[in-house]
């Protein structure tokens, strides 16, 4: 689960990091009483999308200029005129796609002054299965261009599990990134602060760019991006709040609803498959035979008829989709009961597109001789290939 910026700054706040003076708004209104609570002289606007490279970003809209989603005002009345540009507008940055994000909220941020712009990172390292820190003397919007084109400036440091977090590591990070006297205290406290924060709150990935040196000399986290680790939102009833809906795919969020595995990708063909690694599979074969997946679905091992009609649904409310395959394997499942599911589904939500449907494991013949006697337009495949091939082509006759 991704959070806002300022809702992020609040935790870091809340553990002790160094953090800015800021509000959220929702409206101009409220940017403008921002500005004047926060007294300027210099304040920062900026865009809250689930999105980094919004300072880079451009707005859809004209009106709300070619001058990106994070803007520095030199007055109130600015303030609320940037807010309003932003506000309901659609910005594209180089990680919303060619679509964008609708800005629903602002940030009005107490301004700084910046001497240097620092990168730091926390995330779960799978190879090491440690948490890594990345690090960058230089950070700030072009931190992609540095990693893509000089990544010896990018370093890592990673944390045993077992000692823990130490002042060492604090240490080590503090004079990869060049700093100095009291700013290596400030950055030792930092290291611990933002570790002590990934664990308690089950976090995915914490990402501080820029980390500023301001013009006290001191080290101010100015971005932070959040997220968290799904699987543990049951421990953590007070991040549910934090969650904005807007921000979700609609298809992912009614799938979450229903405990269902689905992600929305780009291709053609729908998928409702059993088992993540069978879902993999099933994407890796539509490949091969020449189309894309439209999205990732594990109904789980446990379907009912319930779940298997939710994600009938799901699938067919998706324009991109010219075509859907069922491959179920009936382990603990049982394949007469998945194929009443589909016909159930089939009759409730309709069929505008082929389906093929293969079905294999526990009373596979009964489910086939099922869904050959619904009298519905259902393609069957003998196996995984023959499946794939079959809907393929089915897609392809048709446009
Ligand atoms: P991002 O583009 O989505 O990563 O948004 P950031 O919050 O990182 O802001 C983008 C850039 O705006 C930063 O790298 C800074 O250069 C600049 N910026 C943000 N806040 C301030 C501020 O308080 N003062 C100044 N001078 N620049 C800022
Ligand atoms: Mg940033």
């Amino acid at each position: 689960m991704n959070i806002h910026e300022y809702q992020a700054k609040a935790l870091l706040r809340e553990f002790g990091a160094p953090v800015g003076r800021g509000v959220v708004a929702f409206n101009a209104e409220e940017a403008w009483k921002a500005a004047e609570e926060l007294g300027g002289p210099l304040w920062v606007v900026k865009s809250q999308i689930h999105a980094g490279g919004r300072g880079k970003g451009k707005f859809k809209e004209a009106a709300a200029g070619e001058k990106g989603g994070v803007r520095l005002a030199k007055s109130v009345e600015e303030v609320a005129e940037f807010a309003t540009q932003m506000l309901g507008n659609t910005l594209v940055t180089h990680q919303t796609g060619p679509v964008g994000k609708q800005v629903n909220r602002v940030y009005i941020e107490d301004g700084s002054d910046i001497k240097n712009e620092l990168y730091m990172s926390l995330l779960v390292d799978r190879a090491t299965s440690r948490i890594s820190y990345v690090v960058s003397t230089e950070g700030g919007m072009d931190i992609e261009e540095v990693a893509a084109s000089t990544p010896e400036k990018i370093l890592s440091f990673s944390v045993d599990p077992a000692s823990g977090i130490q002042p060492f590591h604090g240490r080590k990070i503090a004079f990869a990134l060049g700093l100095q006297g009291a700013q290596i205290k400030q950055c030792v406290k930092l290291v611990d602060t933002l570790y002590r924060l990934f664990i308690e709150k089950d976090c995915d990935m914490v990402e501080i760019n820029p980390l500023i040196i301001d013009g006290e000399d001191n080290l101010k986290c100015l971005d932070c991006k959040m997220s968290f680790d799904g699987n543990a939102m049951y421990r953590h009833p007070e991040l549910a709040d934090l969650r904005d809906e807007t921000e979700e795919d609609a298809k992912e969020l009614a799938a979450s609803k229903y405990d269902l595995n689905y992600i929305a990708l780009d291709g053609e063909i729908g998928c409702m498959v059993n088992g993540a690694g069978l879902a993999m599979a099933t994407m890796d074969i539509i490949k091969l035979y020449g189309s894309e997946p439209a999205n990732f679905l594990d109904v789980g091992g446990g379907a009912t008829k319930e779940k298997v009609t939710e994600a009938f649904k799901i699938i067919t409310s998706d324009d991109k989709v010219k075509g859907i395959l069922v491959n179920i394997f009936g382990g603990i499942m049982r394949c007469d009961i998945i194929a009443e599911g589909i016909i159930a589904a089939v009759k409730e939500v309709g069929l505008k597109v082929p389906l093929v449907v293969r079905l294999e494991g526990t009373n596979v013949e009964l489910g086939k001789e099922i869904i050959s006697n619904s009298g519905l337009n259902v393609i069957a495949g003998d196996n995984l290939a023959d499946a794939a091939e079959k809907i393929v082509k089915a897609v392809k006759e048709l446009a």
